[in-house]
């Protein structure tokens, strides 16, 4: 018997996403994306919704990152050995690549979820002796290589995935495309359900759109337009060949570029952004679109730490089936406790900082913690941007930082914000101590989004679809100090839930000075000088933001507006 026999005996909605955090030691996700998938998948699992998760194995990872003492950033592979966590599949599937034939076989991996549940992912493969090595290497990287690589894979992800579904033997009740990346599996539906040409009056087309748009969903994730793929008609001919006629792909895709994003909106019945201001701004880049809005949220286990289990666990027992539990939070907990289980976190990012740097935080100290991955529009260089300031502020109380992030390989205003924080870094020696942890990774963001007093968030607006780090620091009631973009605008309770940085109306030139007007007068003070007052502030975060803004919420919504409609 193989572990994907379990899964097989009930209809499955197939979710396809490029990246999966599947867990630490599986280096198959970049950042929020993929991070976001795992919690889908984890929820799915506790909640037992029957799922079956598509997306490559990437052999190679993303990268692991290794910095230099100038913060110069390098990439090596992250290899990871598939065999050693996942079964492989009998099954073996076939696509047509610059017009040869591209094997792809796989693996199962299964997500078990803490509660008994579990969720089969299938990890696409194309490291088969049958191909040559550069197809061997298709599903190797991810986000790797060009725009070629990148259609390829694409193909492989979207087309080579519904096959598999259905060599396996899987009952598909719904796709849901977890980002453009997979659009591709509409087209693979379009030539599944399509009508032979001996039942078509002359010039009718042959696909039948409405009926795939009925099994498909979507779900967009960036404003950014530079995040939405898009293939010229020359590669995509070159490398797709003649899978569906131009005149189709052209209506459904755009004239200019195949846009990922277009065809998947338009093989889509329902379509998603993931918070309200993102659908909103979704609307106004798809006019024509209705996308409805699933606010993202992060899994209540995976994301709080050792110490607060503990607490929810003694005060609040079944808050991981129901997190919804949390709600009580500000009413009914002993302010010590909630100390005592931040300080046990605290402790641990300290010892981590040490370890990881030789850099010796104090445990007293207000400590500022910014992780994610390092690109210009989230602007982790907004907190240095009046150095002076800075060190006025430090110097009347004392403040230290934690960062981490990495650039992607390509992004080369993104590293130099790595050399720029670094150079900071030097420039408040002795006045603000700040480490900056290589490597950001799930388990470095676990203790970071634990072990800090503040959680700081500074996108330009409105860039940040959702964010979600901040939803992990509530559950480990950690308040965030936030630009009101993405989920912030619908979690922020000023001096409630954590502070929003300037107003979401102004423009952006003004949001260093009310990063520094905010911490100056607000943050710095409460924390120092009224430690009840800012336990209030982390009891409000974990009973307004945690037991709303968690993975159970949205699969739950998935489960009854997304996948039953
Ligand atoms: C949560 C997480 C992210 C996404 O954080 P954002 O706040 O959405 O930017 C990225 N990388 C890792 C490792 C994470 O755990």
């Amino acid at each position: 018997m193989s572990a994907i026999d379990a899964f097989r005996h009930e209809p499955r909605i197939a979710y396809f996403s490029m990246e999966i955090a599947l867990r630490n030691d599986i280096p198959t996700y970049a950042g929020g994306l993929g991070v976001l998938a795992g919690d889908t998948l984890r929820s799915a699992a506790d909640l037992e919704v029957p799922l079956v998760a598509v997306t490559l194995v990437s052999t190679a990872g993303y990268f692991r990152q290794t910095l230099d003492d100038q913060g110069r950033q390098t990439e090596q592979p992250s290899a990871w050995e598939p065999a050693l966590w996942a079964e492989r599949l009998e099954a073996m599937v076939a696509v047509t690549i610059e017009g040869r034939g591209v094997w792809v076989g796989g693996w199962c991996y299964v997500v078990k979820g803490h509660m008994g549940g579990a969720q089969p992912v299938i990890l696409l493969d194309t490291d088969i002796e049958q191909n040559s090595d550069e197809d061997r290497r298709i599903t190797q990287t991810l986000y790797g290589g060009d725009n070629a690589y990148r259609l390829r894979q694409e193909i492989v992800l979207g087309i080579g995935g519904v096959r598999m579904l259905q060599a396996l033997g899987f009952e598909v009740r719904e796709y849901h495309m977890n980002e453009g990346h997979s659009a591709l599996l509409g087209v693979e539906l379009l030539r599944r359900y399509a009508r032979p040409a001996e039942d078509l009056r002359p010039g009718e087309s042959p696909y039948d759109i409405p009926r795939v748009r009925e099994l498909c969903c979507f779900t967009t994730h960036t404003p950014v337009e530079a995040g939405h793929d898009r293939f010229s008609y020359d590669l995509v001919q070159r490398t797709l060949g003649d899978v569906i006629d131009l005149t189709t792909l052209k209506r459904l895709a755009g004239d200019d570029h195949l846009n990922m994003t277009r065809l998947a909106l338009n093989l889509s019945e329902y379509i998603n952004g993931v918070a309200k201001r993102h659908a909103e701004v979704s609307r106004h880049m798809f006019p024509g679109y209705r996308v409805h809005a699933v606010t993202n949220g992060v899994h209540p286990f995976t994301w709080t730490s050792a110490s607060f289990r503990r607490l929810y666990d003694a005060k609040f027992p079944g808050w991981c089936h129901e997190p919804e539990l949390l709600v009580r939070a500000d009413c009914c907990m002993a302010d010590t406790a909630i100390w005592e289980a931040h300080v046990e976190a605290k402790r641990a990012l300290v010892d981590a900082v040490k370890e990881r740097t030789g850099i010796m935080l104090q445990p007293d100290h207000l400590t500022i913690g910014f992780g994610r991955r390092m690109t210009a529009y989230k602007r982790p260089d907004l907190l240095f941007s009046d150095l002076g300031r800075l060190k006025n502020l430090a110097a009347r109380h004392p403040i230290q930082l934690v960062v981490a992030g990495k650039a992607h390989p390509r992004d080369e205003p993104g590293k130099r914000l790595i050399e720029t924080l670094h150079a900071h870094v030097k420039e408040l020696a002795g006045v603000v101590t700040m480490a900056y942890l290589p490597g950001y990774d799930m388990d470095t963001a676990l203790t970071m989004v634990a072990g800090v007093d503040v959680w700081l968030n500074t996108p330009l607006r409105p860039h940040e679809a959702s964010g979600t780090s901040g939803m992990k620091a509530a559950f480990n009631g950690v308040p965030q100090l936030s630009v009101l973009d993405g989920w912030w605008v619908e979690g922020c309770i000023e001096g409630v839930t954590g502070w929003a940085i300037g107003d979401d109306i102004d423009a952006a030139d003004g949001d260093a000075a009310a990063l520094y007007q905010k911490l100056e007068q607000v943050v710095v003070p409460l924390y120092y000088q009224d430690r009840a007052g800012w336990i209030a502030v982390m009891k409000g975060t974990i009973a307004k933001s945690a037991s709303f803004f968690n993975s159970h919420r949205m699969m739950r919504r998935y489960a009854s507006e997304t996948y039953v409609r």
